[in-house]
């Protein structure tokens, strides 16, 4: 298959999806079309898997089982090793293909190339530094031994937002645990998921360790694969909707889950923070991936004192971004993935707009063939508007007006939501005693950006259950198995 390009970046062809990947085998097909969403025309069109495909999937998974769980973890480490340099060998074309099928910016694009090999380098470290325990009991009857043992076939769902990194981040600990894997990667983005499996290839990860397959029916086939009882563990990134579904039919069989979904993240900037360093921190932390991210700053809460020369320098800084196809090196902010996105987008908007709000840059849709929404601020945004407690997913930043650090607390914490969150004050003992109360399981102090492979990423509340990357990763693959020892 040839994807269609509009760029010379993208060179090697070998990187190119051949089909959906089953037990080490590439099989061809079609029925889901990719498609490039600056343009809305097509690059590709994917396999669409049935349920005997992904049952197919758990068998290769489980015949490949055994021998990756006896597989040395200094080997399963030295394969990882090798994905991850190959990952960064073939950063340019990997990225170019992430821009074409998600439309992000180039320079977002290779920040996540950047980011999901780490996960392979890290994990190929972790691999080898799993550690069991041992110890008396209290009362000296017998000793305690725990080791950790791979969990089993795990599948894995990922979303289009970071097609790339959120495979990483999965595939990682699984195989440095000792784990194979079915990655079902978003419809919209499968092209990344399948070039990085051909890397993986490359690397060495043998034949149903790693299996990738794409569908049109992710509902029956997600039943079918969690039915089987050889599948032990989901492991999900995407919205809280598809992950209380999720939940549910994983009870069925009791599978062990990980779910890291939607976000809400509060960003607040005190009377005494660092404006240029707010301003920078509120552009990274909304506009990344324009503002396509779980961890996006999604309510600005700024201080009455602060407030209005925040509003001149955000509109400043956002409408000075340049719009345009994410594989153009020019561009800032890229489309959105779908019309769908565009609509609700401008749905929020609208509705803040109605009840009192004023957009000092953009406010409205592009017109033309893609999927595009200028970046856009809103002032005087009431705190009731839909737009703060929906996650916009989107270049749009709502600002409200607080007074007291109560207050701000009080209005950070109002969502059922509890991702990410963001204080800016130079007063240190101030932000982290409001970071300490504020609901979420990450805080960026006066940084606008936290994703790091070697750091506990996940949420509270409906945000999700779990944590990937860092130490704790790694877990989430693992069983404990006590032994109870005399002698
Ligand atoms: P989504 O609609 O929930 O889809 C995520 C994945 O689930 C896709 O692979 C999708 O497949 C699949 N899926 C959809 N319906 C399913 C079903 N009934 N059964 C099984 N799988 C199903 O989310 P999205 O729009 O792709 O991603 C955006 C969301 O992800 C946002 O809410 C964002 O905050 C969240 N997110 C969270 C994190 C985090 O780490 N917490 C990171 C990134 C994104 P199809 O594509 O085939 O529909």
């Amino acid at each position: 298959m040839t994807i269609k390009t509009r760029t010379s970046g993208y060179a090697d062809p070998s990187l190119h999806a051949q089909g959906l990947y089953i037990g080490g085998k590439w099989e061809k097909g079609s029925g889901i079309a990719v498609v490039d969403p600056s343009s809305g025309d097509s690059l590709a069109d994917v396999p669409d898997a049935s349920v005997e495909d992904a049952l197919r999937a758990v068998d290769a998974a489980e015949a490949a089982a055994s021998g990756w769980r006896a597989t040395a973890p200094r080997q399963r480490s030295e394969i990882l090793r090798r994905w991850f340099q190959l990952m960064s060998e073939h950063a340019e074309e990997l990225a170019t293909l992430i821009s074409l099928e998600n439309g992000k910016a180039l320079s977002d694009a290779c920040g996540e190339v950047a980011y999901a090999a780490e996960f392979f380098r890290w994990y190929a470290e972790e691999a080898t530094r799993l550690p069991g325990e041992y110890r008396h009991t209290p009362s000296g009857s017998h000793q305690i031994l725990v080791d950790h043992e791979p969990i089993g076939i795990s599948l894995l769902i990922t979303p289009w937002n970071f097609p790339a990194a959120m495979a990483t981040r999965k595939i990682g600990p699984a195989l440095a645990a000792g784990c194979t894997v079915i990655l079902k990667p978003a419809s919209e983005t499968p092209l990344t998921a399948y070039a990085m499996a051909r890397l993986g290839e490359e690397a060495g990860v043998p034949p149903g360790v790693v299996n990738v397959l794409t569908t049109t029916s992710p509902g029956p086939v997600t039943s079918a694969v969690l039915a089987d009882p050889r599948v032990r563990k989901l492991s999900f990134t995407g919205s809280t909707g598809v992950g209380r579904l999720l939940l549910a039919e994983a009870a069925k069989t009791v599978v062990s889950c990980s779910m890291e979904l939607g976000g809400n993240a509060p960003f607040l900037v005190f009377d005494d923070a660092d404006l240029e360093a707010a301003l920078d921190g509120a552009m990274v932390a909304k506009m990344r991936n324009a503002g396509e991210a779980c961890t996006a700053a999604n309510r600005f809460y700024v201080q009455a004192g602060i407030h209005d020369a925040f509003v001149a320098g955000l509109t400043e800084r956002m409408a000075a971004l340049k719009i345009g196809a994410g594989y153009d090196p020019e561009t800032q902010c890229g489309p959105m993935i779908t019309p769908k996105a565009v609509e609700k987008i401008n749905r929020l908007v609208g509705d803040a707009i109605a009840l009192g709000a004023r957009a000092t840059t953009g406010g409205a849709p592009l017109p033309g063939s893609g999927y595009f929404y200028p970046p856009t601020v809103l002032e005087n945004v009431p705190v009731d508007a839909a737009i703060a407690s929906e996650e916009i997913f989107g270049p749009v930043a709502p600002i409200y007006r607080f007074e007291t650090e109560g207050e701000a607390i009080r209005l950070a914490n109002n969502t059922d939501y509890g991702l990410a969150a963001y204080v800016y004050s130079q007063d240190l003992g101030r932000a982290m005693r409001v970071g300490s109360r504020i609901d979420s399981g990450m805080l960026g102090i006066n940084r606008g950006l936290m994703s790091d492979p070697a750091a506990p990423f996940g949420g509270v509340k409906q945000s999700g259950i779990g944590r990937e990357g860092g130490v704790t990763g790694i877990q989430e693959f693992v069983e404990a198995k006590y032994y109870a020892v005399e002698f």
